[in-house]
């Protein structure tokens, strides 16, 4: 299985992105889709640059699998589980992980740093899922060694979560003009367009919102999900970045590293915060009186 799952990883993902972009192409959900051709190149070269540090990282990650697998070592094998229910915990457990670490990418300040280049770009296409610092690549690889270890995941459980997961993040990033409702009923088990662009937001109390992966049952269990009517209105990116920080790839290495003051978005007006989802809009205006409440942010920005 882990020959096969080796075999197609890359054509699944690039059928995904050819897949998309053509969808992209024919109902985009914000101007200048076309135009953005160079936005998309850029990504892809970074993506390219990434995928070279993460082979490497992931060599890591296969070293202390074997390691566990030959010494017996994991709660997956000290206990009977059966090998299709042991995918399925190694899924949810390995999209948790994913959930937590986007919360700590938000949350301590350095690593912010290196999730601002994410977060600064001024639109949303499938190729921003791949726009991340690569230095968070090699967290993002690393982290989840303990959680991996822990549990005695094998490499098929590996592979196979993160052959789900980079299609998903292409689509939930998209430039894509899909029905609300639709975008509704799909937001049940995976994150969406509608639901990430939220994520992508200049508003602080927006882009500390919607951290999940794959899987939405995280954002709904711990409170961080959070809705908006006109999700197409989100103002994308952060304020205090220059256009070479956000435009070239340059910026992306190079800004994490400089003086930022980036200012907090503004409020945006209340009619667009109206829920389409009552009960998760309510949680979330409780956790904005707190927020506001709050001496200072425990946010950095950039
Ligand atoms: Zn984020």
């Amino acid at each position: 299985m882990q020959e096969v799952l080796d075999t197609i990883t890359v054509p699944v993902y690039a059928a995904a992105l050819g897949a998309l972009w053509i969808i992209e192409g024919l109902m985009p959900a914000f101007e200048g889709w076309r135009e953005a051709r160079g936005q998309r190149a850029r990504h892809l070269l970074l993506a390219a640059i990434n995928g070279g540090v993460g082979a490497a990282m992931a060599l890591a990650v296969a070293g202390v699998i074997v390691v566990c697998e030959r010494s017996g070592f994991g709660l997956l094998r000290w206990m009977p589980v059966h090998p299709a229910f042991s995918f399925v915990i190694a899924f949810l457990v390995l999209d948790l992980t994913q959930y937590a670490m986007h919360i700590a990418a938000h949350k301590m300040p350095l690593l912010w740093r290196l999730h601002s280049v994410h977060h600064n770009a001024t639109r949303m296409e499938a190729t921003a899922a791949m726009r991340f610092h690569t230095i968070e690549v090699c967290f993002t690889c690393l982290a989840p060694i303990p959680v991996i270890a822990l549990f005695g995941f094998n490499l098929p459980q590996v592979l196979l979560y993160h052959l789900v997961l980079m299609p998903v993040a292409m689509f939930h990033h998209a430039d894509l003009r899909m029905p609300p409702a639709l975008d509704r009923w799909i937001r049940w088990v995976i994150v969406t367009p509608r639901m990430h662009w939220i994520h992508h937001s200049r508003w602080q109390p927006e882009t500390d919102s919607n951290y999940s992966a794959v899987l939405s049952i995280w954002d709904r269990l711990f409170g961080t999900m959070r809705s908006r009517r006109h999700a197409e209105s989100v103002d994308f990116g952060l304020d205090g970045f220059t256009d070479e920080d956000t435009e070239t790839l340059r910026g992306w290495f190079l800004s994490p590293f400089g003086e930022r003051k980036a200012g907090l978005g503004e409020k945006p007006p209340s009619h667009l915060l109206v829920p389409d989802e009552p009960e998760a809009d309510a949680s979330a205006a409780e956790r904005d009186a707190a927020r506001h409440a709050a001496p200072a942010s425990a946010t950095m920005r950039g």
